[in-house]
């Protein structure tokens, strides 16, 4: 088949990061196709739903100063386009005061001066109302923390990479890469060519870098994201300025447990286990392993007394796990002009204006803003037990 179309670079995947990416690259003036292998938008990828955390509440200092940046980038996409894509709801972390996690947590907030409020065991009950602090746990609240409107931002930002003249082409599975420095990128409609592309396949990066002589060590993961329904409406509700929660371990789990006030289906709190059990991406619904379901239920009636302990509506996503569950920023070891953006872990929406000023920078071989030394697929070959 004979190239269609020459581009400056091709972004292969139009979830939140891809979609970030390609925005930028239009940004800076490069000629951008955007492709993804379902008709937009879609629910079978990471990037979909109605809401995302975002928060500088973080183990690691990296992550912090990275939310820094992108707290601005977010405002900034929401002037541009005049559409509200963030609420402040403040996030409440809770966990063992003895517990190193979740120690992390708070000295990473505190050295890096994000306002904070630590609640003591006496003006817990005070604050937050209608949720059991375990004998022996801390709270702090990160104030600058909040809600995403996750489809919306997704809507958002493709719509002004278009506007901005880029190219989306839906329904358009990549199912070939010939690295060289033009890269071929084979669809099912035909084969384009451009000087670099950027991989942000989330769940199915691995399908795409085999055709790179590359794989990295993912493993996808199926969530049951649940929703539970309010004894009393209202009781967690946003406008009752109830937060975004996030448990670090607790008795039921050593995996985080986290929730989002009541907000995007009326009376319905969300609150999901931060792990789920391995699936083939497409296969996602054969998996139907519910411990994660177990779990949340012994957590909510634990905790959230005024929440029935059987979720009302259960969706489907999945997260892209690496072992450190840190992300993959970095250029294709072996072609420079092929950069890839994996294993969000879960944790990436929020990210996402900063990931995709990241990899438009390593795409035009610039030096990128920040330090991606965790990022880089080296990582991995000095891992045994992660081996490439
Ligand atoms: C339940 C749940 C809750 C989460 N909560 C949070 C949160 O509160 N805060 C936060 O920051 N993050 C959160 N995350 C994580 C975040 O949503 C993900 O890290 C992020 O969406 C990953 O985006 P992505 O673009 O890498 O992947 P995806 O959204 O999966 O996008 C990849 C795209 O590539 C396309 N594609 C794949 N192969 C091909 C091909 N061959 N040809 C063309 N297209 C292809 C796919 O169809 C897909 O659209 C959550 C995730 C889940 C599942």
């Amino acid at each position: 088949m004979s190239t269609k179309e020459e581009y400056d670079c091709i972004v292969i995947g139009a979830g939140v990061q891809g979609s970030f990416t390609a925005y930028q690259l239009a940004k800076n003036n490069k000629k951008t196709l955007l492709l993804e292998q379902f008709v937009l938008p879609h629910t079978r990828g990471s990037s979909h739903g109605q809401t995302r955390i975002i928060r500088k509440a973080y183990e690691q200092d990296f992550y912090t100063h990275m939310m820094e940046e992108c707290y601005q980038l977010w405002a900034q996409l929401e002037r541009e386009t005049g559409v509200k894509l963030y609420r402040q709801t403040g996030l409440l972390v809770m966990g063992p005061e003895k517990s190193e996690n979740y120690q992390m947590f708070k000295n990473t907030l505190q050295k890096n001066k994000v306002p904070t409020v630590v609640l003591s065991r006496d003006n817990f009950s005070q604050h937050i109302p209608h949720v059991t602090l375990a004998e022996g746990d801390g709270a702090v609240v990160d104030i600058t923390a909040g809600v995403l409107y996750a489809d919306r931002a997704l809507r958002t930002v493709q719509g002004q990479f278009q506007k901005l003249g880029g190219v989306i082409r839906d329904k358009e599975k990549v199912t070939d890469i010939k690295p060289g420095p033009t890269v071929k990128v084979s669809t099912s409609a035909g084969v384009y060519g451009a000087k670099s592309v950027v991989i942000t396949a989330g769940p199915w990066a691995n399908r795409l870098l085999a055709h790179t002589g590359l794989q990295l060590p993912l493993e996808v993961v199926k969530i049951n994201v649940c929703y539970w329904k309010e004894k009393v409406p209202d009781t967690y509700n946003v406008k009752k300025r109830f937060p975004c929660f996030l448990l670090t371990e607790g008795e039921e789990a050593n995996e985080h447990i986290y929730g989002l006030p009541s907000n995007e289906y009326p009376g319905l709190v969300k609150i999901c286990y931060h792990m789920g059990s391995v699936t083939d991406p497409d296969q996602r619904d054969k998996q139907t392993d519910r411990s994660d379901i177990d779990i949340l239920q012994r957590y909510v009636a634990r905790c959230l007394p005024k929440l029935d302990p059987e979720p009302a509506v259960v969706e489907t996503c999945m997260y892209t796990l690496t072992p450190d569950r840190h992300f993959v920023l970095d250029c294709h070891p072996a072609h420079r002009n092929i950069v890839i953006g994996a294993g969000f872990s879960g944790h990436g929406f929020k990210f996402g204006p900063i990931i995709g000023k990241l990899l438009c920078e390593l795409s035009l071989g610039e030096v990128p803003s920040y330090d991606l030394s965790p990022f880089r697929i080296r990582r991995f070959q000095a891992n045994p037990k992660s081996a490439l």
